[in-house]
């Protein structure tokens, strides 16, 4: 594995946690289960990086050498010193899979898969934070705040620069001409980071459109075991 990246399993604490019941459905659930076990793709690779600012903090910050308008992450009280970048991706297998899946007119079941590489990506981005919390930690700071490129708070034209800072060469993990990510099941994020940052009140969901209908909220409210 590339420097800087770090192999995590996710698919066993998706599955502890997902509805096995009698359903078609949760039928369908239980083969995606199956194939992702047999093809092994229970794995995430991340990457993460503190960077420390270039300059004063405003609502443009500059971290190595990239500048991003997001006013957002800037305190209250406390210091913001760097930013902190981290991305996640399960890599190109389970995406191949589905889309093989759909063209073999397996719909239920590339359904299924599609949803469990949801899952994982989730699982994959909350052992990200804790990485992420944890290095911050360690450097003796506080870390406040989080945006990722698209969502309120931060243009989705910083992407390329996020994966840049994160590292995100380590884990493979590029953007297209159009600023997706590639492989498509993988995601990155930007935290605020100083000296005694106090804990923020907002939410990078709380003033967008698709909250309703954001699939990843849907997602993130699901239990998943200690
Ligand atoms: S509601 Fe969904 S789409 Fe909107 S910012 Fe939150 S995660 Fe992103």
């Amino acid at each position: 594995m590339a420097r800087g990246a770090t192999r995590i399993e996710v698919l066993e604490r998706v599955a502890a946690a997902l509805v096995l019941d009698g359903t078609v459905a949760a039928r369908f659930r239980a083969r995606a289960l199956d194939l992702a076990r047999a093809e092994g793709f229970g794995h995430a690779v991340i990457t993460h990086r503190l960077v420390p600012l270039d300059g004063p903090a405003g609502a443009v910050l500059v971290a190595g050498g990239e500048a991003f308008h997001a006013p957002r992450l800037l305190p209250e009280s406390g210091d913001l010193t760097g930013l902190a970048f981290g991305a996640a991706t399960l890599g190109p297998g389970l995406p191949e899979r589905v889309s093989a899946l759909f063209a073999e007119r397996q719909m239920s079941l590339a359904l299924a898969l599609d949803a469990i590489g949801n899952l994982m990506l989730l699982e994959a981005s909350r052992r990200l934070q804790d990485a992420v919390i944890a290095g911050v930690r360690r450097a003796g700071l506080t870390m406040a705040g989080e945006l990722r490129p698209g969502d309120p708070g931060l243009a989705l034209e910083a992407q390329p620069a996020v994966v840049r800072l994160a590292g995100g060469e380590a884990i493979r993990l590029t953007v297209t001409r159009s600023l997706a990510l590639n492989p498509p099941k993988s995601a990155t994020v930007v935290y605020g980071v100083g000296r005694d940052l106090p804990a923020v009140s907002w939410s990078r969901c709380d003033d967008c459109r698709s909250r309703p209908t954001c699939r990843v909220v849907r997602d993130a409210a699901l239990p998943v075991p200690a």
